[in-house]
C-alpha cells in the first residue's frame, strides 16, 4: 500500500488538479474504512469548489419505446424476447400522449435493439416529438442504437447522427458502455458495440455538437483496475472532444439473483463516486443515479463528489425491469426536499446541463 502516493492524489484531487496515471491507481489501493472517509472528504472539497452547495436534477420522462431485443447480453434483466410475459411495446400514440400528460423538460429515450421499433420508425418519432413539443430536450438513443441503426439500415453511423440531429435530437445518453473491458466485453455482452466503438461514436457525436453522457457499469465481477482504466479512457477521450457532459456511475442491480446474488454495498457506490470524481478533472458534472443507488445512497452522493441527481424520471422501466427497489419516479418537490435534506440547495436544471436559476 503506497500511502504517500494515496495523500499526495487526495490532496490534489480536493485541489481539483490533475491526477497522474499513478495516484488514480492509488486511490482504489486498498480502500479501508478510514481511507473511505478520506476519500470521500476529497471528493466533498472538489465539488464545492466546483458547485458550492448546488445540487442540481431535472424534470424528465424516459421512453423506452420496447424491451425487446435479441442481443443477449449475459447480465440484462430488461430485455425481453418478442412473446415473453413481460415484452412490451409502445405506440406512437402512447408515447406522445404521456409527453403532453406530464410536461416534462426532457424526454430520455433508449430501448432495445429489434426491428419493431427500426431505424426509420425511432427516426419518425423524434421528429414526431420535435413537432408536438418544440421546446422539449430531447436526449435520445445510445451509441449502442446508434451503431445498430447504422448496421439495419444500410447507412453510416455518421449520417444516422445527422439525420437524427437535423430531426430533433439534442443530446445522447450514457449507456451501453458497460464498463471498457476486453475480457468482460468478450465475455458479457460480445454481440453489441465493443468499448472502441462505443467512445468512438460519442466521440463522433460530439464533433458534430451533440453532447452526450458517459456511463459504467460496475460490480457484476469488475475490478477496481478496470474501473480505474474506465476513467481513464473517458478522460482521455474528453481531452480529444470535450463533449462528455455527466459521467454517470451504476451499480449493478441483481434482479432475480441468477447472474450475480449481490449488487456493489452503498459504500462501494460512494467509493466509486468519490474516485470518479476525483480522476475525471475535465469531465464537468457526475451524476448519483438515484434509480440503481437508492434514494439514500443517491442522496448521500451529494456529499461524495456528485452535483447532480438525474431526474424525477417519471415511469422508468429498465432499472426497475432489472429489480431497483427504488420508485418509478419522483415527485419535483420530493426531489427538492430529498436535495434538501441531504444538506444541499436544490436546483432544477434544463436538459442542456444549464442551471434554471435560483434554489427551487
Ligand atoms: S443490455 Fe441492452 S442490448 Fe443488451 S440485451 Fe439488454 S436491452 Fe439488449
Amino acid at each position: 500500500m503506497n500511502s504517500s502516493l494515496f495523500d499526495r492524489a487526495l490532496e490534489k484531487g480536493a485541489r481539483c488538479e490533475r491526477l497522474t496515471r499513478e495516484e488514480a491507481f492509488a486511490l482504489a489501493e486498498a480502500i479501508t474504512p478510514q481511507r473511505l472517509h478520506r476519500l470521500g472528504e476529497a471528493a466533498l472539497a472538489n465539488r464545492q469548489t466546483r458547485f458550492g452547495d448546488k445540487a442540481s436534477y431535472v424534470f424528465n420522462v424516459q421512453i423506452n419505446p420496447t424491451n425487446i431485443c435479441g442481443s443477449g447480453c449475459t447480465f440484462c434483466n430488461y430485455a425481453a424476447s418478442k412473446n415473453a410475459p413481460h415484452a412490451y411495446v409502445l405506440t406512437e400514440a402512447e408515447i406522445f400522449d404521456k409527453i403532453d400528460r406530464l410536461s416534462p423538460t426532457e424526454v430520455h429515450i433508449v430501448g432495445g435493439l429489434n426491428q419493431i421499433w427500426p431505424y426509420a420508425r425511432n427516426l419518425e418519432l423524434v421528429r414526431g416529438l420535435r413537432q408536438r413539443f418544440p421546446d422539449v430536450h430531447i436526449k435520445c438513443y445510445t451509441a449502442v442504437e446508434i451503431e445498430y441503426f447504422a448496421k439495419t439500415s444500410g447507412l453510416t453511423e455518421s449520417t444516422v447522427l445527422d439525420q437524427l440531429k437535423a430531426a430533433g435530437m439534442d443530446a445522447m445518453p450514457g449507456g451501453g458502455a458497460e464498463i471498457f473491458s476486453e475480457r468482460l466485453y468478450q465475455k458479457h455482452w460480445k454481440n453489441k458495440t465493443s468499448p472502441e466503438n462505443w467512445v468512438r461514436i460519442h466521440q463522433m457525436a460530439h464533433g458534430k455538437g451533440i453532447p452526450t453522457n458517459a456511463t459504467m457499469l460496475f460490480g457484476f465481477g469488475d475490478t477496481w483496475t478496470e474501473r480505474i482504466e474506465h476513467l481513464l479512457i473517458l478522460r482521455r477521450a474528453q481531452e480529444v472532444t470535450g463533449g462528455f457532459a455527466y459521467f454517470i456511475p451504476l451499480p449493478f442491480q441483481p434482479g432475480a439473483g441468477n447472474f450475480i446474488a449481490k449488487g456493489p454495498t452503498p459504500l462501494e457506490t460512494l467509493a466509486v463516486l468519490a474516485i470518479a470524481r476525483l480522476v475525471l478533472d475535465n469531465l464537468p458534472h457526475l451524476k448519483s443515479y438515484w434509480p440503481m443507488t437508492g434514494l439514500a445512497t443517491g442522496a448521500a452522493g451529494l456529499s461524495w463528489g456528485a452535483d447532480d441527481m438525474d431526474g424525477t424520471i417519471s415511469e422508468e422501466r429498465i432499472a426497475h425491469l432489472a429489480g431497483a427497489a427504488t420508485p418509478v419516479g419522483l415527485a419535483r418537490e420530493m426531489m427538492a426536499e430529498t436535495i434538501r435534506m441531504a444538506g444541499f440547495t436544490p436546483l432544477e436544471r434544463d436538459g442542456v446541463f444549464t442551471f434554471q436559476g435560483g434554489a427551487a
